[in-house]
């Protein structure tokens, strides 16, 4: 593995911005900067290193565990990061995640809403939140189907008053994303929610043409994870 410099990571985003730029300019729609939200999973350290030395503070994991291990000690040395989960969560864990993390994207059931409130008030943390819609309707995939969001969306915003930002999803790997895409947006809009959170390293130009507000990307920020277990 090569060393990867904070240079290196300065010619990722540059070359990120250009494509978001050069796609929106085909597509003829106005020119859109979606968040970057750097995705750190199973990176290695030189790389983080590399990405808080180009400047860069927004970092998205998708487990608790992992996460904490990597950023609980450099949260004292960058007060202003910002950290986003990005992986389902289990109710197990949901105290150390509001702990750790500014943000959280991936609340999908009643039980989970419950529990960050709960956890929320108590460690007086009120996180803004997302909902992960699981567009394709995919068994094994986090992610409340489209049908249940009405339901799910009045119990964070109406009952528990959680401070739901918008909505998230990960379109089914065989599919063309751009129909997922176009889903979460039209219900987005539906619901009079502000934000969506779409595009990942292989898709995140068509994304941010589309309206994403958060692009979650991690190879293509970092270079490839070098151990994959941490697909979703
Ligand atoms: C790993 C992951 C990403 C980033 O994937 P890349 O293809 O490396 O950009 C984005 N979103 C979620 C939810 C992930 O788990």
């Amino acid at each position: 593995m090569t060393h990867t410099s904070p240079a290196t990571i300065q010619q990722r985003i540059d070359a990120i911005r250009a494509d978001i730029r050069n796609t929106c300019a085909h597509a003829g729609v106005p020119e859109n900067q979606p968040r970057l939200i750097a995705v750190s999973k199973v990176q290695p350290d030189d790389r983080i290193e590399a990405a808080l030395a180009a400047g860069h503070r927004i970092y998205g994991e998708n487990r608790v565990q992992e996460a904490a291990s990597r950023w609980q000690d450099r949260r004292a040395a960058y007060p202003d990061l910002h950290l986003v989960l990005i992986g389902g969560l289990q109710s197990n864990k949901v105290a150390d995640a509001v702990a750790l993390f500014d943000e959280i994207q991936t609340v999908d059931r009643p039980r989970i809403a419950r529990r960050l409130k709960k956890e929320m008030d108590a460690q007086q943390r009120p996180l803004p939140v997302m909902i992960q819609v699981n567009t394709g309707e995919e068994e094994q995939k986090t992610g409340v189907v489209p049908a249940d969001l009405p339901d799910l969306l009045a119990l964070c915003h109406d009952e528990l008053g959680l401070d739901v930002t918008g909505l998230m999803a990960i379109p089914p790997v065989d599919d063309e994303p751009a129909l997922h895409f176009a889903l979460l947006k039209k219900l987005k809009e539906r619901h009079g929610l502000a934000r969506l959170s779409m595009g990942m390293s292989g898709d995140y130009a068509t994304a941010a043409a589309m309206g994403s507000d958060d692009i979650r990307v991690g190879t293509a920020f970092f270079g490839p994870r070098e151990t994959d277990t941490a697909r979703p």
